[in-house]
């Protein structure tokens, strides 16, 4: 049988070595979330769940304190290819092109001094 990590892993296309390091990276922390949530109902304890996902518990308490709800539409953003923070639902141009706004525009500046320079 599959654990809950190798399972939220699986289905989101993430190593479980990632999700046990200590990487900030979104969709890791998303992931983290997903199983403290997860072990939480199965009333298992916030050290039990410290030691499974191998934080402390005041980091479980932490991951806890953002509902799952809200978690599984932060996994469902897709993040910026430029900075990794979500792009706004409400733009699919955005979402096609795989950057924020302010990312689009860091990189539209950067051309245009690049292109004074030729
Ligand atoms: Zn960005």
């Amino acid at each position: 049988m599959k654990t809950t990590i190798e399972r939220v892993c699986q289905e989101r296309g993430l190593a479980v070595e990632d999700l046990l390091s200590g990487s900030h990276a979104w969709e890791l922390v998303a992931a983290r979330r997903l199983v403290a949530h997860e072990l939480r109902e199965r009333s298992l304890s916030l050290p039990a769940i410290g030691r499974i996902l191998h934080r402390h518990h005041t980091s479980i308490l932490y991951l806890l304190r953002v509902p799952a709800r809200q978690v599984k539409f932060q996994c469902a953003r897709q993040p910026c290819t430029g900075c990794g923070n979500a792009l706004p639902a409400e733009r699919p141009e955005l979402r096609e092109v795989g950057l924020c706004d302010a990312c689009l525009i860091r990189m539209h500046d950067a051309m245009a001094a690049e292109a004074q320079l030729q």
